[in-house]
C-alpha cells in the first residue's frame, strides 16, 4: 500500500482542507463528507497505513491522536455530552484512505451498533 495518500497532500498543503488543529506530529481537519455536526479527522503527520502497522516505535503517535481528541472535545464543549472516536481498518472496517486516521464525531447522539 502506498504511503502517499491524499492525506499526505493535505499535510503538505498541496490540496486544501479545513485544518482546525496542528502540532509537530498531528493534524486535525474537518471531514469533507461529515456524518455528524462536528466530524473531524485526526491524523499523524507520519504516514502509518492501517491499525495493523502500529508497533512499539510508532504507537506514541496513536496516543497523540487521542490526546488531541480530548483537547478538541474540551475546546468545542463536547466533553460532557460525549462523542465518538472511530478508526476503520481495511475493507471490512470501511477504510478508504490508507493513512491512519481517527474520526471524531460529535454534536448529536450516536447510534449503536454502527451499521
Ligand atoms: O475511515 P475512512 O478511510 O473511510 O475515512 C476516510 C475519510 O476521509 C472519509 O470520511 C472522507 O470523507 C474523508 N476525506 C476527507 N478529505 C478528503 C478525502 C477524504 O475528509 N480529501
Amino acid at each position: 500500500m502506498s504511503q502517499n495518500t491524499i492525506f499526505t497532500k493535505i499535510i503538505n498543503r498541496e490540496i486544501p482542507a479545513d485544518i482546525i488543529y496542528e502540532d509537530d506530529d498531528t493534524l486535525a481537519f474537518k471531514d469533507i463528507n461529515p456524518q455528524a455536526p462536528f466530524h473531524v479527522l485526526i491524523i499523524p503527520k507520519k504516514a502509518i497505513a492501517t491499525i495493523n502497522d502500529i508497533n512499539d516505535e510508532n504507537s506514541y503517535l496513536i496516543g497523540n491522536l487521542y490526546t488531541v481528541a480530548a483537547k478538541l472535545a474540551k475546546q468545542h464543549n463536547f466533553a460532557d455530552n460525549g462523542y465518538r472516536v472511530v478508526m476503520n481498518c481495511n475493507e471490512h472496517g470501511g477504510q478508504t484512505v490508507y493513512h491512519i486516521h481517527l474520526h471524531m464525531l460529535a454534536g448529536k447522539e450516536m447510534g449503536w451498533p454502527p451499521y
